[in-house]
């Protein structure tokens, strides 16, 4: 199957669950995960109509950035990301969809200035409470939402999550729902520099789920670029 194959088969998929689930495909944005792939595989996506790209590295962000530059695109980091790396991406991308605790937004938000942007942020929300996973618990993401609100160089977008790995994505529903209906509590509380438009949940083998749940970002790696193989380093 080539890039474009993939592409449409997905695109479709996005359609017939927004149908199921009542919504527009309009509200349902795809983050192109791209992570370990080539650039000549994402020049392939962007010929088939990708624009936004993931990825869960500071320096392959920064190496793509430099090599890879058509009209229209724009980059989301999408994995775990350390204090001292800010500084090299915060002004190279779109969405940061990884803030965890407040050091880490002190720091975008410092970085930010820095550069003279406004970052924009989700908080990543462990909603199933995984030890091997970052994010910080349902009970503590409002007030910390409160506290990072407060950074003036930085925006909050909303909410994301990642499930956990499971054969049946139904298992996942739950998770999907915990983290769009505390997105509905955090957006009734109209905080200043805080909107909830944004809730990135769905990979490729539970975002149809994640839709019929309300996402409004899904983040697709494999079932568009093919499986990755990280032995390869
Ligand atoms: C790799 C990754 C994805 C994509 O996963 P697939 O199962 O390949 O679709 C989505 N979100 C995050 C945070 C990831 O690291």
């Amino acid at each position: 199957m080539s890039i474009k194959e993939n592409l449409d088969h997905i695109n479709s998929r996005i359609e017939s669950a927004c149908i199921r689930a009542g919504r527009d495909v309009s509200e349902v944005t795809l983050v192109n995960v791209s992570k370990t792939k080539p650039i000549e595989l994402l020049q392939e996506g962007y010929d088939a109509g990708m624009r936004i790209f993931g990825e869960n590295k500071v320096q392959e962000i920064r190496d793509k950035y430099e090599g890879f530059v058509p009209d229209g695109i724009s980059w989301h980091m999408i994995g775990h990301l350390q204090r001292n790396k800010v500084k090299y991406i915060v002004d190279k991308v779109d969405l940061i969809h990884s803030v965890d605790s407040l050091r880490l937004a002190e720091t975008v938000d410092k970085e930010a200035a820095k550069k003279g942007v406004t970052a924009n942020i989700l908080i990543q929300v462990n909603v199933a409470e995984e030890d091997s996973k970052f994010g910080l618990n349902t009970e503590e993401t409002i007030a910390m939402v409160k506290e990072i609100s407060q950074l003036k160089n930085l925006r909050i977008k909303g909410l994301m999550t990642i499930a956990p790995f499971v054969e049946d994505a139904e298992d996942n529903r739950l998770i999907f729902r915990r983290l769009k209906e505390l997105s509905v509590d955090i957006d009734g509380q109209n905080l200043d520099n805080v909107g909830m438009d944004v809730v990135s949940m769905g990979m490729t083998g539970d975002f149809e789920v994640a839709i019929e749940e309300g996402a409004t970002m899904i983040r697709i790696g494999t079932a568009l670029f093919g499986k990755r193989n990280y032995s390869k380093g």
